[in-house]
């Protein structure tokens, strides 16, 4: 071609990377073998399996397909190397990370070129996005290695994690993974993806020459059904990380279920990309390239529903058009290519299989003129129009390089339109306007928000999701904690038994463990006057349910008698059923104005509710004493922490904040912790008041709005409070409490769609249940295991644990400049 030719047609000409250097290597290497204790050992079934460049169909290399054996062989490793590296000093794990992160940089080319041709995403995006940020990772921490004794007093590692991740970004969720849990003191046993394996085996031969001790880092390449499963079931693992689709998520959050591991789920999403008619078109059009081309759309927070303000959509659309046009498709191993090849036939199939859907469902379908090339898994730019909002491919997520538009025409129409979807990961709001951006931010339910940007990624900010899209955050502080526990975590008591009569099995209530935890607070109660007789009042009266404000009798039409330690009847209480949680449930979304009500206002009213309950101390101590048979000294004790812990958390409600990250951006990650919603909560049985106040106040302190199931043997404390709660303008709806069986009521709230999260403090059996029920719409579950906590214990019965149970992170991108 002449110069004058090129002039003419100003065409890209090729610009391929070499991929000989990464051929070789993995010629080398070839059978890959599996890399625990930092030896490579061939796996127990004898079986490789291929591993398939997309871009042309052709065999790369074997790596070898692990099974339970090889599973149970690297957890052994990864235990025993826990030994030591849990107790590692912070500064030698971080020169560790440190060491990973610069041998990254060395190796970059070629773990770029092996990424892009093991995926089929394009040399440009693993050279210039993929491989830069996992170095990225493993600097920042160990960054935290170094910080931790001083940033995360009385934390401890876990111990043994087992972590699962996907195919679009292999190297990068592997680095996501490993350096928070390393960096923490873990050891880890890691699954790659099947159809990406190569890049985490390079990774492990820079294990290797990093001098990383033996069983620190584990990797074992195989299938789901074999590796996948058998670490999820694993019992010497203490923690799953899992990044995959919404599907599998949930099996996992069902299979660890009752199980004690710790869980984080970072899955799939449908993320609203939301233009109002007065943003920068051009820049918006390239803000949708990046939304939902880049890696060919296989990306869990892909813009791929285009919302449009319909005044503009016209001229947004046709410029977009222009622009799909231009887009090139093709060889990933060219520099100058946007898109390169679909990760596998199997998701090419089911790009297909939606897209001829969309179509079915009468949308129109729009794709460049151009045809993609023929040899490898390739699908061009679409763009659907003509969407209605509950079609399938305006809900479910293609996974692919396709984008549905719809149009809005208010601001709130735009918000529920972008809210209108299971999922909750991310979102980019486009608009000249800051405070229209700004207001728009927090009213959508997703992790992380972009403002005039899309798709921005570092290792300081957080990044997980709302809703179906998963819960946990990996990346900024918020993604420690993932990774690590209370020390007095491991100290804690096993329940005490429990009746239905409202006896602790073993006959002696809950006496023996209050006395010792009391012993030192008694002194301080000396001068109390204590009745030692109590007078109890007569059954004259049921305590109703409080659903919106208001006493409700249950729908049952049935009562609970509730006793005393000597088998007396005490009072009784409304037995809650379905109905009525349901009917609680939407008191407590009709009350949803309280979280964007000021902080200011929600302290008043808990500090509201300590004056009111201390002016009736005495009151409340009698009711504990009535109901536990404990003494009036301890009694006054618990009323008093109680008291104590209102102020806490009204002072908590306005300095609970959140911080502004740092990421190397000309702009700011504003990082703030927001309500989850509507949160069921099942109160422990000891402590009938300060079990029920430490979990009511926390939760509403962060602006949730709540049903609660109290004490089941001792309700009366809590049904009690209906009047403080009335008496200090708490508004109607924000605490509701339904009375009856904890654990039939606790299925309930966690199976129920509507709730967002759910806590249960009760038995090891109950809390299984709950987390298995919570599948369903896959809320955050926060349970005991039937352990029993110090409630009186300021440590372990308040504080940020609370809050940031009651809340979730929201990260907003805002960069700024010219
Ligand atoms: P999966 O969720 O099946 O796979 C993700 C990872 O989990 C892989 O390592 C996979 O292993 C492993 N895995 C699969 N099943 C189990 C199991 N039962 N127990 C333990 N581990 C398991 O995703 P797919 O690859 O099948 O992709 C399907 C869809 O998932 C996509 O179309 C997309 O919608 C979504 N997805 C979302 C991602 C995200 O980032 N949120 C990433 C990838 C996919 P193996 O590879 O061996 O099957």
């Amino acid at each position: 071609m002449s110069v004058m030719d090129i002039f003419e047609t100003m065409d890209y000409g090729p610009a391929p990377e070499a991929a000989s250097p990464a051929l070789a290597w993995l010629k080398e290497h070839q059978p890959f073998n599996l890399f625990i204790n930092n030896q490579w050992v061939q796996p127990a079934s004898g079986q490789y399996l291929d591993s398939v460049n997309p871009a042309n169909g052709k065999v790369l290399t074997q790596v070898a397909s692990a099974n339970s054996a090889d599973v149970d062989a690297a957890v052994a490793a990864a235990s025993a190397a826990f030994e030591k590296w849990g107790k590692t000093p912070g500064h030698v794990r971080a020169r560790y990370l440190y060491a990973l992160a610069r041998q990254i940089q060395k190796h970059s080319r070629l773990l770029a070129v092996l990424e892009a041709l093991d995926n089929g995403k394009s040399i440009r995006e693993t050279r210039d996005i993929d491989i830069p940020l996992v170095a990225r990772h493993f600097y920042y921490h160990a960054g935290w290695a170094q910080l931790m004794a001083s940033e995360l007093p009385g934390y401890q590692p876990l111990g043994v994690v087992g972590q699962i991740i996907p195919w679009n970004f292999p190297l990068l969720m592997l680095a996501w993974k490993i350096a928070p849990a390393i960096a923490m003191g873990n050891t880890v046993v890691l699954k790659p993806a099947r159809y990406t394996p190569l890049t985490a085996l390079k990774f492990a031969e820079i294990v290797q020459e990093s001098g990383l001790p033996p069983g620190v880092i584990n990797i074992l390449t195989g299938e789901a059904s074999q590796v996948g499963e058998a670490l999820v079931r694993h019992p010497g693992i203490k923690k799953i990380a899992f990044t995959g689709s919404t599907d599998v998520g949930r099996s996992i959050r069902r299979a660890t279920a009752g199980s004690g591991k710790k869980l984080s789920l970072e899955l799939g999403g449908k993320s609203p990309f939301i233009v109002f008619d007065d943003a920068d078109l051009d820049s918006v059009v390239e803000g949708v390239v990046d939304a939902i081309w880049f890696n060919q759309g296989q990306v869990c927070c892909a813009g791929s529903r285009l919302l449009v303000q319909e005044n503009i959509a016209d001229r947004l659309l046709s410029k977009l058009l222009i622009r799909m046009e231009r887009l090139r498709v093709g060889d990933p191993l060219d520099k100058a290519i946007d898109i390169g090849a679909i990760v596998s036939s199997t998701q090419l199939q089911e790009i297909q299989r939606l897209v001829a859907r969309g179509v079915e469902e009468g949308a129109q379908v729009w794709q460049p003129s151009w045809a993609c090339p023929t040899d490898g898994y390739f699908f061009p730019p679409t763009l659907f129009t003509n969407v209605s909002p509950a079609s399938t491919i305006a809900q479910v997520e293609i996974f692919g390089p396709v984008l549905v538009a719809m149009t809005f025409r208010t601001p709130a129409e735009a918000v529920e339109l972008a809210n209108n979807t299971r999922y909750g990961l991310a979102a980019s709001v486009w608009s000249d306007n800051i405070n229209l951006a700004l207001d728009i931010a927090p009213k959508i339910k997703a992790g992380s928000v972009w403002v005039n940007c899309t798709n921005l990624f570092d290792a300081s900010s957080g990044f997980g999701g709302y809703r179906e899209s998963g819960f946990g955050r990996e990346g900024g502080k918020e993604g420690l904690y993932e990774y690590v526990r209370h020390a007095w975590e491991a100290q804690l008591a096993s329940p005490s038994g429990y009746t239905p009569t409202g006896r602790a099995a073993n006959g002696a209530s809950s006496s023996s463990f209050t006395d010792s935890l009391l012993a030192g607070i008694d002194d301080e109660l000396d001068g109390l006057s204590a009745p030692e007789t109590i007078e109890l009042p007569a059954i004259d009266r049921t305590s109703k349910l409080f659903i919106a404000g208001k006493q409700a009798r249950p729908d049952s039409g049935y009562s609970r008698t509730v006793y005393d330690p000597a088998g007396q009847a005490i009072g009784e209480v409304g037995d809650g059923n379905r109905k009525d949680l349901r009917n609680a449930v939407e008191a407590a979304h009709k009350a949803s104005g309280w979280a964007t009500g000021t902080t200011h206002n929600r302290a008043q009213i808990l500090y509201y509710m300590a004056e009111n309950l201390s002016v009736r101390e005495d009151e409340f101590a009698r009711r504990i004493v009535q109901q536990t048979g404990r003494s009036h000294v301890d009694a006054m004790s618990e009323v008093q922490t109680v008291i104590s812990r209102l102020f806490s958390y009204a002072a908590w409600t306005d300095k609970f904040e959140g911080g502004v990250h740092r990421p190397p951006l000309r702009g700011v990650v504003l990082a703030m912790p927001e309500a989850i919603g509507v949160i069921g909560i099942a109160c422990p049985d000891d402590y009938p008041l300060l079990g029920f106040i430490s979990l009511v106040a926390p939760a509403i302190a962060m602006g949730n709005t709540i049903v609660v199931i109290p004490s089941q043997i001792a309700p009366l404390s809590a049904t009690d409070s209906y009047q403080v709660f009335e008496t200090s303008d708490l508004p109607a709806g924000v605490v509701n409490i339904v009375t009856g069986e904890r654990d039939a009521l606790s299925q309930v709230l966690a199976e129920h769609d509507d709730v967002d999260a759910m806590w249960y403090f009760g038995t090891a059996e109950g809390s299984k249940r709950v987390e298995l029920a919570s599948a369903g719409n896959m809320k955050r579950t926060w349970v005991n295991y039937g352990h029993t906590r110090n409630w009186l214990d300021s440590v372990q019965g308040e504080g940020q644990e609370f809050l940031r149970a009651a809340t979730q992170v929201k990260n907003i991108w805002v960069p700024y400049g010219e």
